[in-house]
Parts: C-alpha cells; sequence; structure tokens
C-alpha cells in the first residue's frame, strides 16, 4: 500500500526548490503527494531560519502535529513527522529533545536521504552531514511543469555577513557541475518551460570548469548563462542572489550581448553607511556599490535593481540610517525588500552591545518602507501606455483573465479569448494597481 506525504514548506526559493525535488523524489521511489497533514502518513516540514521566529513557528506547528499524531495513534494508525531545512541542520539535536514526536531531522544537504531512511527505518534520527554531491546527484527530473523553473546552481556560502545564518545552516560554497545543470535545464525546457531562475545563496560566485575541444576552462555565471542560453526552448534568464563584489565584467557582458538575460537585478546592498558594511562584515563599501551601479547601467541601460535592507542594525545611528536612505535616492531602486534586524543566535552580530531599541528601528523600517515604495511606485509609472513583452505563466482570478510578468518582473494581468500560457506576447501596459498593471494584448 502506498504512503502519502505532505510537505510544508517555509520560507525563500531555494527552499521552494528543494521541497519540490524531495516531493519528486518520494513520488519516484513510490510514495503519493497528498493535499493535506490530515491525510498524509509522513509529515514533512522544510523549515527556513532567515527570519525571526523562525523556530518558534515550528515549534508551534510541530505541537499541533504532536496531537494529530497522538489522536492517530489511538485509532491504531501513524505518522511519522520529519523536520528538513536551515532549522533541522541548526537545531537538530534541540528539535528532537524538545519533540519526542519527531521521527527524522535532516538538514538542507540530506533531504535526498529519506527516502532510504523512510524506507529501512534507520536509527540514526539527526542528519546533518554537508553531502552536497550525493545530493545533487540523486535528484530526479522535475515531473511539475511551469512555465518558470527554478534550477539551485549553487549552495552555501563563503563570505560570513555578521548577521546570517547561511554559512552554518546551508555550508561552504558549492557549485554544480555545468554538465547537470545543463541537463536538468533541457529536460525542463523540454516540459515546457520558458523561463529559468538560476538560485545560489550567493549565485554570483558561482564557479566550476568544462573541457572544450580538449582544454579545461573556468566557468563563472557569466559564461553558464552563455551556455544554457543555446536551449532553444529557453527564452528568459534570471537570477539570485547575488554579492556585489561577485559581479564580474563577464557577466555585466552576459547581460549587454544575450537578450535571453531578463534586465533585472537584484543585489542586495542591506545598508549604504560604510560603519555598518564594515560591522556586517559585507566587505564592500557604498562607494564601491555605487561605482558597481552605475558600470552595470552605463553597458545595460534598461537594467533595474532591487535590494534588501537591514535597519537598526547594532550601532546603526541617525546619521548611518540618513546614509541608507541617501543610497536609495541614488540608485532608485524599482523594488526592494527591508527588514527590522533581528539577532540570529550564534551569529557574530547577536553578542553586540549596542542593540537599536525596538522603538527607533520600528521608526525607521516605517521610513525606508516608504521611500522604497515611492520609488518602485515612481519605477512602475514610467512604464504606463509603454509596450513590453510578457512571459504569461498562469490565470487570474477572471474568466479569460492571464497573468505573466514583463523582463523587469512586474507582474501583468490581461484578458484573451485564446489560452496564452507560454506565451510571450507583446502588451500594452494601460492600468497599474498596488500589485500589478493592467494591459492588452498588441499582437
Ligand atoms: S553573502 Fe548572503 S548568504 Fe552569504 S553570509 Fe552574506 S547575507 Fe548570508
Amino acid at each position: 500500500m502506498h504512503q502519502y506525504f505532505f510537505i510544508k514548506t517555509y520560507g525563500c526559493q531555494m527552499n521552494e526548490y528543494d521541497s519540490e525535488k524531495l516531493n519528486d523524489l518520494l513520488e519516484f521511489n513510490g510514495f503519493k503527494a497528498s493535499n493535506n497533514f490530515e491525510d498524509s502518513d509522513i509529515a514533512i516540514l522544510n523549515t527556513c531560519h532567515i527570519r525571526e521566529k523562525a523556530s518558534e513557528k515550528l515549534y508551534s506547528d510541530l505541537g499541533r502535529l504532536s496531537i494529530f499524531k497522538e489522536n492517530k495513534k489511538k485509532i491504531g494508525k501513524n505518522m511519522q513527522i520529519i523536520v528538513t531545512g536551515c532549522v533541522a541542520q541548526a537545531e537538530g539535536d534541540e528539535i528532537i529533545k524538545r519533540n519526542k514526536n519527531v521521527d527524522y531531522i535532516l538538514g538542507p544537504q540530506n533531504f535526498h536521504k529519506l527516502p532510504g531512511v523512510l524506507k529501512n527505518k534507520k536509527t540514526q534520527k539527526v542528519h546533518s552531514e554537508f553531502s552536497y554531491k550525493q545530493k545533487f546527484d540523486s535528484l530526479v527530473p522535475s515531473a511539475k511543469k511551469n512555465v518558470s523553473k527554478l534550477v539551485t546552481i549553487q549552495e552555501g556560502c563563503d563570505k560570513f555577513c555578521s548577521f546570517c545564518v547561511v554559512p552554518y545552516t546551508r555550508g561552504a560554497e558549492f557549485s554544480r557541475p555545468v554538465e547537470q545543470i545543463f541537463a536538468e535545464i533541457k529536460h525542463l525546457s523540454n516540459n515546457g518551460a520558458k523561463e529559468v531562475t538560476l538560485l545560489g545563496q550567493n549565485v554570483s560566485s558561482y564557479n566550476s570548469e568544462i573541457f572544450e575541444d580538449g582544454v579545461k576552462k573556468k566557468v563563472s555565471l557569466g559564461y553558464l548563462c552563455s551556455i544554457i542560453t543555446k536551449i532553444n526552448g529557453l527564452k528568459r534568464i534570471r537570477y539570485l542572489t547575488s554579492h556585489p563584489n561577485d559581479i564580474d565584467q563577464n557577466l555585466i557582458n552576459e547581460h549587454k550581448e544575450n537578450s535571453k538575460m531578463m534586465p533585472f537585478l537584484h543585489l542586495p546592498v542591506q545598508a549604504g553607511s560604510n560603519k555598518i558594511l564594515k560591522n556586517m562584515n559585507r566587505k564592500h563599501t557604498r562607494e564601491f556599490y555605487l561605482r558597481l551601479i552605475k558600470k552595470i547601467k552605463e553597458n545595460v541601460a534598461d537594467m533595474a535593481f532591487s535590494s534588501d535592507f537591514i535597519v537598526g542594525y547594532p550601532e546603526e545611528t541617525d546619521s548611518d540610517f540618513q546614509e541608507t536612505l541617501d543610497l536609495i535616492e541614488k540608485v532608485k531602486f524599482a523594488s526592494s525588500y527591508s527588514f527590522k534586524y533581528s539577532a540570529r543566535p550564534g551569529t557574530p552580530a547577536s553578542i553586540k552591545k549596542i542593540q537599536v531599541s525596538e522603538e527607533v528601528s520600528n521608526k525607521r523600517l516605517e521610513k525606508i518602507q516608504a521611500v522604497l515604495n515611492q520609488y518602485q511606485t515612481q519605477f512602475n509609472l514610467s512604464f504606463l501606455n509603454k509596450t513590453v513583452e510578457v512571459l504569461f505563466s498562469g490565470v487570474g482570478r477572471k474568466n479569460n483573465q492571464f497573468v505573466g510578468r514583463t523582463p523587469h518582473l512586474q507582474p501583468v494581468h490581461v484578458t484573451s479569448n485564446l489560452n496564452i500560457i507560454g506565451k510571450l506576447l507583446k502588451v500594452k501596459l494601460l492600468r497599474l494597481t498596488a500589485f500589478s498593471f493592467h494591459g492588452k494584448l498588441v499582437e
């Protein structure tokens, strides 16, 4: 008899990708996906450690699942509870200690072991080795057909920003082999994917090699993009997330010369004050960041940028915060994410003596979000009445309504009597609402 599983995914796109891969792997091994925990024999929580209260959320979900498991037991049924992802990596033993109903813990580089662990009823409960190669070698081709797909090309990080847990939970940088990435994207393209987003905690540090005409060649992110561009059905290439220090001329040239490269770059700066950047161990200055933006713009005129910001970082003064606002004004980001600093246990920033008060952090967050929204609206308004190419990937809520994205990742709604999912079509943008454009097909 089949065993049913359900995966709850927390957090980032990398976790979404991992959950999809875990889903494919379990189905490949004879397990069946279910739509909810209630109908499942195996409950999987794929956790994220990046935001505040990640572990609190996990423990409260585990509490609910435990009650469910106990009730099932009373009627002679079993449910296995599995915790995967970054919280599993960081707090595996603690989770098992605090909740006896958890059966297995698998860190992000171990989820490929789950079919074997379940089938062989392993006695080892916590699996937290950094086994990147085995993980990627075990992945099976994706079963889900979507127009836009995520593909992890790199994992881990060697940068050690003072506020971040990634180097500890995902481990050192690892780049997947070019051939493996090419084969995965080719398979996705053969199954209808038109756009791919290459993922990595530090995607711009991608670093691999291939043999070309018998000569070993280094492959950076720019070169990798030029290689996957050869896949005919693939129309758009994006990548996420980059570190300013790793953006090289190769990548910039690829954007300049390759029309499949989308002109939208998520390039986190985190803060605009050199003092705070130094405290954060970002290893770049505001001047370096601004020079890089200028250089990219000189090469790729329509490039738009998004960023991440942390406000209320330890020792951030009003004038440091003002420098962040000043940097935003200079770059005019097309969109951004901003967060209030929250200490992640075990990171160097969490033990700094001068912490910014909650009240001041809240005010700064409100201010920065207002400024970022203003530039986002300004950016979007500049597209009104223009015609842009939109890749349609799904249906809207209304009859005959379809949703797609512009090259700059803006959502667009149109109506059409024909099914246009998977099509790249020209749209005149007529109206802008809080969340998306509404437009008219022009061909
Ligand atoms: S570069 Fe990104 S992933 Fe790496 S430590 Fe810094 S914030 Fe974390």
